[in-house]
């Protein structure tokens, strides 16, 4: 069932203090409309009773999927690689198999959603990612700032991403070939075959594909 905690919030624009009830965790068979207030972002929003004034709220918040075999941690900003909550490993700790990730914003909670629910392996895919961000910053000469799964089409063998470039950080779509998904993906069960099996919460985005790259290059292949 969903968990909430009461909160003291106070408003930015009328200065009252309310009390609010920030939802932290939830499950996707009984909370069945917990997908759609992730993706709409309803569940990230708080409203002022008292005037009305609404506005973003990021909050950590827990989110399971039992069916699927995953959970997604958001924790704003988190840089940290892994988080290890001891009330969670022990909750949790029958559940072998489960694939458990830490993200540090509201996009990423939304990509990993997507990327499970297609039965995507994430440490592949951002190491994907990182070989077409790359690509991006070249065609582009601009950095790039974030990027995220889009989609991916097996018929036309191809996987997208909307990447974020330059300083307006304008949207650029890049997509390639399933084999660079497929490549990253053999790399992945040879060389990180036990990643899932650590214990805590695992935070899989460009830092983590950055340094298992360098892992495989110093691997001597
Ligand atoms: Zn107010």
């Amino acid at each position: 069932m969903a968990e909430s905690v009461a909160k003291y919030v106070v408003c930015p624009k009328c200065q009252q203090q309310s009390m609010t009830n920030i939802m932290i965790s939830a499950n996707t068979v009984e909370d069945t409309n917990i997908r759609k207030m992730v993706f709409d972002e309803t569940i990230f929003r708080w409203k002022c009773k008292k005037c009305g004034y609404s506005s973003k709220y990021q909050h950590p918040f827990l989110y399971n999927d039992i069916e699927n075999r995953f959970m997604v941690y958001y924790i704003p900003y988190v840089e940290r690689p892994k988080v290890v909550d001891q009330k969670l490993e022990t909750e949790f700790a029958d559940l072998a198999g489960i694939r458990k990730r830490i993200v540090p914003d509201i996009n990423s909670i939304k990509e990993k959603i997507a990327v499970f629910e297609k039965g995507i392996n994430d440490m592949a895919l951002e190491l994907t990612k990182l070989a077409v961000s790359d690509v991006v910053a070249k065609e582009t000469s601009h950095n790039v700032y974030a990027g995220y799964f889009t989609d991916m089409d097996e018929e036309k063998n191809s996987i997208s991403f909307q990447f974020f470039v330059g300083g307006e950080r304008r949207s650029y779509i890049q997509t390639t070939r399933l084999e660079v998904y497929k490549r990253s993906l053999d790399i992945v069960r040879r060389y990180f075959p036990k990643e899932n099996r650590k214990p805590g919460f695992l935070n899989i985005g460009r830092a983590w594909a950055s340094s298992a790259l360098e892992k495989y290059k110093s691997s001597g292949r």
